[in-house]
């Protein structure tokens, strides 16, 4: 039985990116650059103003100059020359004219009738953005296996692109399995269940960006799961839940045998989600989840999202894990991994880790409380108030601000 990180190592082994597709910058956020970028041209491609003020030449800029100012640039507008004793005024992101080699700022000059004086000495190139001293022409501004955020988008639009060549997204499906399930929405009777895994994990696949393929629900026949599973396997992964537990008729790794699955591991030595089981069928990889939903959503964060986002060609693909103080004793059967659910907290600048509640797999309470999974090694099996621990974070969101607002 592999360890949590064996687990990902073999999942991450077969995983691949999927090839390349274009899409529009807008919709470019969170994907990761196939290509490599150059700017097109110097930027910026003149020398341009950095700010509101007067511009000049260096040389008439003694310590007692008055220099008569002659006209006005806006930027985008057609420049003005500065001849010699003279000054024109120019705003933000105006061309700088010929003759000026500097930017006086507003506040530092002092304008009199037709006439300005400084208030301070004038440096050559002052306030001014040379051309090309943001990116020189040819000079790569973004290499392929870039994860594209805001200032990527930005740099890309201001080389005028409108779209970018992406690595593709796995089309993901999910085939929830159970007699007892229903679908959320439909009357629910004592003894059925509704059918949350599919929901909540499909919610999770879309914020990785991938698409989403819904099965809906195989029952507990051979010839409901073949149906539904026979679909899913054209995908690039597909995520079953519920049906692998030990002790059960082992319906969903039968069929998925049947179907041409060959498994690489059939549980993970962690708690929560012990029966994970993980496959590939040519290239589609399959991942059979527990059916209980608070291991489900745990080995989701744990071992499908990084297939997930390396399928979509990223590079980092492990929770980030940060360090916080744990606050209450706590213990757990020795030689498994323990993925804890924690509350965290800014204590100034140290990170307080709390139970987020009862750690029974059953209270899905708890995890509507919870900030992230503290990762208690499988070694030991008591944890003292104080320790410091490792904790993988469920949301990126959740290291905002404590205050709120
Ligand atoms: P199983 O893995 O089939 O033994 O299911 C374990 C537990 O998870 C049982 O309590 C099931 O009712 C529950 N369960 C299974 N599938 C789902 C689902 N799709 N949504 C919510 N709970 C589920
Ligand atoms: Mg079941």
């Amino acid at each position: 039985m592999p360890t949590l990180d064996e687990a990902r190592r073999i999942i991450l082994g077969h995983t691949r990116t999927l090839g390349t597709e274009l899409v529009e910058l807008i919709d470019s956020m969170n994907r990761v650059a196939a290509e490599d970028i150059f700017a097109p041209w110097n930027m910026p491609q003149c020398d341009n103003s950095a700010m509101d003020g007067f511009a000049v030449q260096t040389a008439d800029c003694t310590p007692e100059a008055r220099l008569l100012v002659t006209g006005l640039i806006t930027a985008g507008a057609p420049v003005i020359p500065v001849a010699q004793g003279c000054a024109v005024k120019i705003m933000t992101g105006a061309r700088i004219p010929p003759g000026a080699d500097a930017v006086v700022p507003f506040e530092n000059a002092d304008q009199q009738g037709e006439y300005v004086v400084f208030k301070a000495p004038v440096k050559l190139y002052q306030h001014v953005r040379l051309a090309g001293s943001d990116l020189h022409r040819d000079e790569l501004m973004i290499s392929a296996g870039t994860v594209i955020r805001a200032p990527e988008i930005s740099a890309m639009a201001s080389a005028s692109r409108t779209y970018v060549s992406v690595f593709r997204c796995p089309m993901v499906a999910i085939l929830s399995t159970g007699n007892e399930l229903v679908e959320a929405g439909e009357f629910v009777t004592p003894g059925k269940v509704v059918d949350s895994n599919g929901v909540s994990l499909a919610a999770m696949v879309k914020e990785c960006g991938a698409p989403v393929q819904m099965l809906g629900i195989a029952r507990d026949t051979v010839e409901s799961h073949i149906e539904k599973m026979a679909i899913g396997l054209h995908s690039d992964i597909l995520i079953t839940s519920a049906g692998v537990s030990v002790g059960e008729r082992d319906l969903v790794r039968e069929v998925l045998t049947d179907l041409g699955v060959s498994f690489e591991f059939h549980s993970v030595d962690v708690a929560p989600g012990k029966p994970t089981t993980f496959g590939v069928k040519d290239h589609s990889l399959v991942f059979c989840l527990p059916g209980n939903p608070v291991a489900s959503m745990i080995i989701f964060t744990e071992l499908v999202r990084p297939a997930i986002l390396k399928a979509m060609g990223y590079r980092r693909v492990v929770p980030v894990a940060v360090r916080a103080i744990l606050q209450e004793n706590t213990s757990k059967r020795s030689g498994r991994i323990k993925l804890l659910r924690v509350r965290l907290e800014f204590n100034g600048d140290r990170l307080l880790a709390f139970s987020a509640g009862e750690q029974s797999t059953g209270i899905l309470k708890t995890s509507l409380q919870a900030d992230g999974l503290a990762l208690l090694p499988a070694v030991r099996s008591s944890f003292s108030a104080g320790e410091e621990v490792e904790v993988h974070l469920l949301s990126s969101n959740v290291l905002m601000q404590q205050e709120e607002i």
